[in-house]
C-alpha cells in the first residue's frame, strides 16, 4: 500500500480509499467484515455521505472501536447553514464519533448552488462553525465540473476536492489537477470503475493510481473486492504503463460527457451513463452491472428516434454546457443494441 502527505493536512493517507457508499446493500456481517479486513490491510481511509442511506450507521456501529486508524470522511448535501449544522451533528452521531476528519460539501455542480453554499447562511457557514468546535477537521468539496471546482477552490477556502478521474473521465487530469498540486490540496478521485461499467478492472484502478492524486476512493462491499483492489495497487506504475493508461484514457474518454447532470431526456433515457458508457462499451464490452443498465434502458434508446419534440432540435442537446452530440450517440446505441 502507497501511503502519502495528504495535501497539507499533515496526515498520511493510504492511496486506496474505501467508499462505503455501496455497504447498505449487503448484509451487516459483510459491510462489517469488509471495513474491518480493509482497515487490518492498511487502507486508512474511509469515504462516506450522510446521503448515502444508512452508511454512517454501518460504519458506526463496524468500526467505530478502531476510531483512530482511519481518517474519515463524510459529506454534506444541504445547501443553508440550519440544514447543514443538522446533517453534520447527524453524521457525527449515527458514526458515533466527536468528530470527522473531512466536511466535504456535497456534488456541487451549478454555479448558483455554490453561491447559496457560500453566501450569507449557507453550509460553508456551518462547515466552518463545526470545524471551530473541533467537529470537523478539514472542507473539502466534491463534484462533477473539473473546470468549475478548479476555478471554486482558487479563493483557497477548502483543503481537498473529490473528483471523477478514471479511464471514462479522464478531464480533471488537465482541468483541475494543476490547480489543486499549484494550492497543495488534498486530492481524492472516485468511480474507478465509473458506478461499476467499465473494464478491465485492473486497467480502470490503475489509471488513477498512475496520477497525480492522493486517494482513490473504490466502492468496496466485501472482503474479496477489498482483496482485489489492493491487489490492483499492488504494483508501483511504471512510466510505460503510464503512458499506455493516458492514451486509453484518451481514446474512452472521447464522448466528453463530465457527469455534470445539466442535461435530461423526458422519456427518461440516462443520457450521462449512455454517453460515458459508449466507448469502453465498444472497446472492451462491460461489466454484468452496464450490460444489466442497456438492456433496460433499449426500449427508451429505441424511442429517441421517433421523439416528436426533440426532431426538429433536441431538448438535452440545448442544455448541456460542453455542446456534446447526445441525440446522435443515443440512436447509434439504440442501432448497436437493435
Ligand atoms: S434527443 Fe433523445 S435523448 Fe435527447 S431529450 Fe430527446 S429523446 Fe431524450
Ligand atoms: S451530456 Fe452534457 S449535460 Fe449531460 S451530463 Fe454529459 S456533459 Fe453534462
Amino acid at each position: 500500500m502507497r501511503y502519502t502527505e495528504f495535501g497539507n493536512t499533515g496526515y498520511r493517507v493510504s492511496s486506496l480509499g474505501f467508499g462505503a457508499m455501496n455497504l447498505p446493500g449487503v448484509p451487516l456481517d459483510q459491510a462489517r467484515d469488509a471495513l474491518n479486513y480493509a482497515l487490518d490491510q492498511g487502507i486508512n481511509y474511509i469515504d462516506t455521505a450522510s446521503a448515502y442511506r444508512n452508511s454512517e450507521e454501518i460504519i458506526g456501529s463496524s468500526i467505530s472501536h478502531r476510531r483512530k486508524e482511519y481518517f474519515l470522511a463524510t459529506k454534506t448535501n444541504k445547501r443553508d447553514y440550519a440544514a447543514a449544522k443538522e446533517e453534520i451533528e447527524g453524521s457525527l452521531r449515527k458514526m458515533k464519533t466527536d468528530h470527522v476528519d473531512l466536511l466535504q460539501l456535497h456534488y456541487v455542480n451549478f454555479v448558483h448552488e455554490f453561491k447559496q453554499m457560500m453566501g450569507e447562511g449557507g453550509a460553508y457557514e456551518a462547515a466552518l462553525e463545526a470545524q471551530r468546535e473541533g467537529k470537523v477537521r478539514f472542507i473539502g468539496i466534491t463534484g462533477h465540473r473539473p473546470e468549475l471546482l478548479s476555478r471554486w477552490v482558487s479563493k483557497g477556502q477548502f483543503d481537498q476536492v473529490l473528483f471523477h478521474l478514471s479511464l471514462v473521465q479522464p478531464f480533471a487530469a488537465k482541468e483541475l489537477v494543476p490547480e489543486l498540486i499549484r494550492q497543495n490540496m488534498g486530492r481524492v478521485v472516485m468511480k474507478p470503475l465509473s458506478g461499476g461499467f467499465v473494464q478491465p478492472v485492473d486497467k480502470a484502478i490503475r489509471y488513477p493510481f498512475s496520477q497525480d492524486v492522493h486517494v482513490t476512493i473504490s466502492g468496496m462491499i466485501s472482503v474479496e473486492q477489498v482483496k482485489e483492489n489492493i491487489a490492483a495497487q499492488a504494483a508501483e506504475v511504471s512510466e510505460a504503463e503510464r503512458l499506455e493508461l493516458e492514451g486509453l484514457a484518451e481514446e474512452l474518454g472521447t464522448h466528453n460527457c463530465r457527469r455534470c447532470n445539466y442535461c435530461s431526456c423526458p422519456i427518461d433515457i440516462k443520457i450521462p451513463d449512455v454517453m460515458i458508457a459508449s466507448k469502453v462499451r465498444e472497446k472492451f464490452g462491460l461489466l454484468p452491472k452496464g450490460m444489466d443498465f442497456f438492456s433496460k434502458q433499449q426500449e427508451k434508446l429505441a424511442s429517441c428516434a421517433d421523439y416528436e419534440p426533440c426532431k426538429e432540435t433536441p431538448l438535452c442537446e440545448q442544455k448541456c454546457p460542453y455542446h456534446l452530440p447526445m441525440q446522435r450517440v443515443m440512436q447509434e446505441s439504440a442501432r448497436i443494441l437493435a
